[in-house]
């Protein structure tokens, strides 16, 4: 039996995890679960799974399933109680939280863990460099769960790394990929979040329409794998069946497929070395009939042409993309802005950045302050224009 926390259970990824562990009981044990503010969901899987202790991040909420649970289980409370039991030992920790906020219990986690199954990307687009350093200093396993990391990473096992030369990383080209872009200055919300693919979270979905989502996982690629931006080619792939590939100096290419569905890598990461039966249809290749593949479109879709000059840029430049984007996406849900603002705005606090090369985690923060406060000032200025 594998011990597992679950960092940001109440979420799409949080909420996957768990349905794994519902069909592996023998397998798994949840030790801590955590949510951000959802005590509802957070309440039902403490009555299904049972934990030893459990995280929640708004002070009132936990205060309220405090009360709910009447001092049975140990509650652990806010920012810092989060990266407290970010702390406590497992089997494995799953970091599911969504967002910037990830990164500093990502940071305490390191620390104390020795396997942490990432999901979370914004992290690594912040901090990458140092996430990455630090788990190497520590002996921490960091195991991919997006799909296509999990992909590469596994296309890579057992590889000798210096014969890698490209890693083609699929993107399904997300819900407005048909949409013409001239169609893109009404867009509602709902064809917005309307993915065809895949089921997920909110933010990550408007990411995946700006493909957004595709340039934060460029960084996500580049610290992983330590490749340069020159070794990654995006491919949109509308099928979602090959879920990345990798080109070896000889010719050779590999690819990772399944059926779409997130519960398959988060299923090897929290497994792995091993692997267990799946409780997933398989996949039909007679019904998919073929796989197509395509260039992505950067005069449609900037979010992706500006990713790649943070890539490009490196330092504290990927800190303000993401940390700009969290910001407008927020707004873009709460109908504060419409869809092109997203990039527009975005751009503009790029641009407004003094980027610092090698940033240390504290100008990191600093960055990530500025940049939320710059682009919210941007967001009223447009709002009362
Ligand atoms: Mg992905």
């Amino acid at each position: 039996m594998k011990t597992v926390t679950i960092l940001g259970s109440t979420g799409s990824i949080g909420q996957n995890t768990l349905e794994v562990i519902r069909h592996l009981p023998r397998k798994f044990k949840v030790y801590g679960l955590s949510t951000n503010t959802n005590i509802e969901i957070l309440y039902k899987q403490i009555n299904e799974f049972s934990p030893e202790v459990v995280g929640v991040n708004d002070i009132n909420q936990a205060k309220r399933l405090e009360k709910k649970l009447k001092n049975k289980i140990k509650v652990f409370v806010g920012q810092e109680g989060i990266e407290e039991l970010a702390q406590k030992k497992v089997g494995i920790l799953v970091m599911a939280i969504s967002g910037s906020s990830a990164l500093l219990p990502l940071m305490k986690a390191i620390d104390k863990q020795k396997n942490i199954a990432l999901a979370n990307k914004e992290s690594l687009v912040m901090a990458g460099p140092l996430i990455i350093k630090k788990a190497k200093e520590k002996n921490t396993k960091i195991i991919p769960v997006d799909s296509e990391q999990s992909a590469i990473w596994q296309c890579l096992e057992g590889k000798d790394i210096t014969t890698l030369k490209k890693i083609y990383l699929t993107a399904s080209g997300g819900p407005l990929r048909e949409v013409s872009k001239k169609e893109f200055k009404n867009i509602s919300l709902n064809k917005v979040l309307n993915h065809p693919c895949w089921k997920m979270g909110k933010k990550v979905t408007v990411d995946s329409a700006t493909l957004m989502n595709k340039g934060l996982e460029l960084f996500e690629t580049m610290y992983l794998f330590d490749v340069e931006i020159s070794q990654i080619d995006i491919l949109i792939h509308p099928e979602a069946i090959v879920h990345s590939m990798v080109e070896f100096i000889d010719g050779t290419i590999l690819a990772q497929m399944s059926v779409t569905d997130m519960r398959i890598p988060i299923q090897y990461a929290l497994s792995y070395p091993q692997k267990f039966e799946c409780f997933l249809r398989p996949l039909d290749f007679f019904k998919i009939k073929r796989l197509s593949f395509l260039k992505p479109d950067f005069n449609k879709f900037p979010c992706l042409a500006l990713a790649y000059e943070a890539a490009k840029v490196k330092g504290t430049l990927p800190v303000v993309l993401n940390t700009s984007n969290e910001v407008v996406v927020e707004a873009f849900l709460e109908k504060r802005i419409d869809f092109l603002s997203i990039p527009k705005i975005i751009e503009k606090v790029m641009s407004l950045h003094k980027n610092i090369k090698n940033p240390t985690l504290k100008d990191i923060l600093a960055v990530h302050f500025w940049t939320k406060n710059e682009t919210k000032r941007l967001i009223n200025k447009i709002r009362y224009v």
